[in-house]
C-alpha cells in the first residue's frame, strides 16, 4: 500500500535520506534544547579527552534520531558503525561488532529494543567496563575469559523508552526524547532540502508542506519531493501556497497532515463503535494494522494533534476530531 504520508522508510527516501540528512549539529534543524545539551556533552568529554557517555534517543519514525548519531560521530570527528537490534542475531554477531570498533568510535544501534535477551546481556559488560565475557570450553572446564575492548559510545535509537528493559535503559548515560517539529521548524528543513535538491519554492509554500507533515521531517521532505513533480507537471514548477495545498489534496493529505488510515482510525472511533472507549488491539484489528505501529506510528500523532485521548477505557476521539470529520459530537 502506498502511503504518501507513512513515517516508515521506503526504498525511495533511503536515498533522499543519505542526500538531504544533516552532517553537523549547526546544519541540524529544531530540537534546540536536544542540541544544546550534546553540545556540552561533546565539549565537555573532548576536552578531558574522554569519550561520550552512552547515549539513547527516542521517539516516532523519521524525528531525526539515525540523523543525530550522525551528527554526534561527526562533532567528535569519530568513525560511525551503524547496526540495528534485528540485524544483531547471536551473541556472536554483537561480539565481532564489539571487537572490531576503535577507540572512541560510535556504535549506533537502531531498535534497540528488538534486541534479543542473550545479545543484551553480552552488552551490558561491554557498556559498563569496556569488556567481552566469552566462555570457553563447555560442562565442568568451562571458564569465563574477559577481553577488553576499546573505549567507545554506545548510541541507541527507538520509538519508545518503554520498550526498553530496565537493564538496559540504566546503562545509558543520558536519554534524550525527540518531539515532533514545529511547523516554523518544519517549513526551515523544507527550504534547506529544496535549495539542496534545486526546487523553487516561496516561503508560505514550504509552510504549507510543513502544516502537512505531521512534525516530521522525512515527511516533509517526502512530500516536498512529490509536491515538486506535480508542480512540475501541473503548474510551472513554482511551489507557493497554493500549488502546495493543492498537489498535497491530491495526494490525500489533508490540511492536518493526515491520510486515509488517520481519518480511518477517527471514524472507527467516532462513528463504527459509536464513540465508545476502543481497546487497543480491537482498534488495530478494525483497521488490519499491527497494534505495535497503531500505537508508535499512528496514535502519537494523532493525541499530539488533539484528535484523540487514551483513557483507562480505551481510545476515544475528541470533539475536534468531530469537527476534523465534519459529523456532530455525541451529547454526554
Ligand atoms: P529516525 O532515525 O528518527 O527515523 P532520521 O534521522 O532517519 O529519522 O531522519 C529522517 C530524515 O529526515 C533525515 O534523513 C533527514 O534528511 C531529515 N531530518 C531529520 N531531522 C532533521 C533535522 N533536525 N534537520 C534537518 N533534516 C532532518
Amino acid at each position: 500500500r502506498s502511503r504518501a504520508v507513512t513515517p516508515e522508510l521506503t526504498e525511495d527516501d533511503l536515498a533522499l535520506d543519505r542526500s538531504l540528512r544533516p552532517k553537523r549539529l549547526g546544519d541540524y534543524l529544531g530540537q534546540t534544547k536536544i542540541k544544546e545539551s550534546l553540545a556540552i556533552l561533546i565539549e565537555a568529554a573532548r576536552a578531558r579527552g574522554d569519550v561520550v557517555d552512552h547515549i539513547l534517543f527516542s521517539g516516532p519514525p523519521g524525528l531525526g534520531k539515525t540523523t543525530l548519531a550522525t551528527v554526534v560521530a561527526n562533532e567528535l570527528g569519530a568513525n560511525i558503525r551503524t547496526t540495528s537490534g534485528p540485524a544483531i542475531e547471536r551473541t556472536g554477531d554483537l561480539a565481532a561488532i564489539l571487537t572490531n570498533l576503535e577507540e572512541g568510535d560510535v556504535l549506533f544501534i537502531d531498535e534497540i529494543h528488538r534486541l534479543n535477551r542473550m545479545v543484551e546481556e553480552v552488552l551490558y559488560p561491554a557498556l559498563e567496563d569496556f569488556a567481552l565475557d566469552i566462555v570457553v570450553g563447555k560442562g565442568p572446564a568451562a571458564r569465563s575469559i574477559r577481553l577488553d575492548l576499546p573505549r567507545f559510545t554506545l548510541v541507541g535509537a527507538t520509538t519508545r523508552t518503554g520498550l526498553l528493559t530496565g537493564p538496559l535503559r540504566d546503562r545509558f548515560g543520558i536519554c534524550f526524547r525527540l518531539q515532533y517539529y514545529a511547523p516554523e521548524e518544519l517549513a526551515s528543513i523544507v527550504r534547506r532540502s529544496a535549495a539542496i535538491l534545486g526546487v523553487d519554492i516561496v516561503e508560505e509554500g514550504a509552510l504549507e508542506i510543513a502544516r502537512r507533515s505531521r512534525g516530521t521531517p522525512r515527511l516533509a521532505n517526502r512530500l516536498l519531493k512529490r509536491v515538486r513533480d506535480w508542480a512540475q507537471v501541473r503548474g510551472d514548477g513554482v511551489i507557493d501556497e497554493d500549488v502546495a495545498a493543492q498537489a498535497l489534496s491530491f495526494f490525500e493529505v489533508d490540511s492536518l497532515g493526515l491520510d486515509a488510515v488517520d481519518n480511518r482510525i477517527l471514524e472507527l472511533l467516532a462513528v463504527q463503535f459509536g464513540g465508545r472507549p476502543v481497546g487497543l488491539t480491537t482498534l488495530a484489528s478494525a483497521l488490519s494494522e499491527d497494534p505495535d505501529s497503531l500505537e508508535d506510528v499512528y496514535e502519537p500523532y494523532l493525541m499530539q494533534q488533539g484528535l484523540m485521548v487514551r483513557t483507562p477505557k480505551g481510545r476515544v476521539a475528541t470533539a475536534r476530531a468531530y469537527e476534523h470529520l465534519g459529523i456532530p459530537a455525541p451529547t454526554a
